[in-house]
């Protein structure tokens, strides 16, 4: 499997409402790991985002489009010419898909037909099912690339390069136009959020004439003040992140941390080269919980990672056990050609790795859904994102984020509306999701 992303090339033509959508599919390919081709000739397929509103317009984009094909071969359409009838397709019958406006999902369903991207745990920012993007009322929010760190087990720095944090002024736009345009959650990814604006030592930008720093508390604090869900992933337990659990606790930002801890024995996370491996883990939740207690963490770890003893996972259970985090995903290691950990002594075999996998999802399958079944017969706000057929809504809380955690379930749909928010009461609880009531 190649481990080069793969490469989209974008035309953006027309009016500032078509680049608010260039820029949601742009982020949207960006969040799924395709990378951005500045030539035709580079890229792997080319998107070209029309307008149709003059004739002049028209040309210009039926143009376009052709000169798409000459360089590059493979063009999906999308935009305001995409809406007017078969113009696109009669001109140029060669085009892979042809969609309206405002058509991330369409766009997004073409790209992944004509260039699908691969799955690797290690790397995505986004689960391997894809993200759903009906409805598309949640949005990521990537806030840098690459990463200044250089954890055994990973090849991201070498693919991605160290850490690029982008300025704040164009991600807090770019939130901006999502909300805008209907977002009612912003899921703020990088491969490390704690670290943005490192790499720039946090220098002023201007947002709507303001000076703001390039960092992750000036961020969240603005982002937490646009009305909308903002939830936090891939943050580290740095000390410095102590200071946006007030704004959990004040309501302005989901009391939700995404935290990959990936061991607790301070051996194996040494072998690891783990960021923050030398905070204490524990005093740090234990502090974020008094501060904020409903503070939910979700992380993932890695079992049977070269020279894990029986004593270093059992300190991984005890610290399960310690943390009570809410929700866990787990992988056995296994080795990602050119990371420096495979080179380390003392491989696990398989099957303690995967009797290691699965004592450790019984014990955090206990412990998640005790914490769950404390919800019942509480009051919660939900965000809808389904209703099935029968008429079930599919929803979720701030506890959970979409695709990794669970849901809660309302049989009762009456009311509902895909992408609204309800207020809900929790009825009952099983191992990953809960069921409710409308209020
Ligand atoms: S923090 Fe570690 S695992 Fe995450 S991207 Fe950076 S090097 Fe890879």
């Amino acid at each position: 499997m190649s481990r080069s992303s793969p490469k989209v090339g974008f035309v953006s033509l027309g009016c500032p409402k078509a680049l608010v959508d260039s820029e949601r599919i742009l982020t949207q390919l960006r969040a799924e790991g395709y990378a951005i081709s500045p030539s035709y000739n580079d890229a792997d397929l080319v998107v070209v985002n029309t307008c149709g509103f003059i004739d002049s317009a028209v040309a210009e984009s039926l143009d376009a489009i052709g000169e798409a094909l000459a360089e590059n071969g493979k063009v999906i359409v999308t935009g305001c010419l995409g809406a007017k009838g078969d113009v696109v397709k009669q001109a140029h019958p060669q085009v892979l898909a042809v969609t309206g406006p405002h058509a991330l999902e369409e766009v997004m369903l073409a790209v992944h037909k004509h260039l699908p991207k691969p799955h690797d745990p290690y790397i995505d920012l986004v689960p391997a099912q894809g993200i759903k993007l009906t409805p598309a009322h949640y949005a990521y929010l990537k806030i840098s690339e690459g990463c200044n760190h250089r954890c055994s087990f990973c090849i991201i720095p070498s693919l991605r390069g160290d850490l690029v944090s982008r300025p704040i002024g164009e991600v807090l736009t770019e939130a901006e136009h999502l909300v805008d345009s209907g977002v009612k959650e912003l899921l703020v990814i990088s491969q490390d959020t704690s670290a943005y604006g490192v790499d720039v030592k946090y220098r002023t930008d201007f947002w709507g004439g303001m000076p703001v720093k390039t960092r992750m508390l000036d961020l969240v604090k603005h982002l937490g003040d646009m009305g909308v869900w903002v939830r936090l992933h891939y943050v580290y337990p740095y000390p410095h992140v102590d200071e946006v659990i007030p704004l959990m606790q004040a309501g302005k930002i989901l009391p939700y941390l995404d935290i990959p801890f990936q061991h607790a024995s301070p051996k194996i996370l040494k072998a690891m080269k783990r960021p923050a491996a030398t905070e204490d883990t524990l005093a740090r939740i234990r502090a974020w919980r008094a501060a904020c207690p409903e503070l939910v963490i979700r992380s993932t770890f890695i079992v049977g990672f070269p020279g894990e003893t029986e004593e270093d996972f059992q300190m991984l259970l005890d610290f399960l056990d310690a943390a009570q985090l809410d929700r866990v995903g787990c992988f056995p290691y296994s080795p990602v050609e050119g990371a420096a950990a495979n080179a380390l002594a003392n491989p696990v075999a398989e099957d303690v790795k995967q009797e290691r996998l699965e004592r450790l999802m019984e014990v955090q399958a206990e412990i998640s859904a005790a914490r769950l079944e404390r919800r019942i017969g509480q009051e919660m706000t939900v965000l809808v994102d389904e209703i099935t057929d029968d008429g079930t809504a599919l929803a979720r809380s701030y506890a959970d984020a979409p695709e990794i955690d669970g849901v809660v379930i309302i049989e009762n749909s009456e009311g509902l509306v895909v992408g609204e928010f309800a207020r809900v009461r929790i009825t009952d609880a099983g191992d990953h999701d809960l069921w409710a009531e409308r209020i």
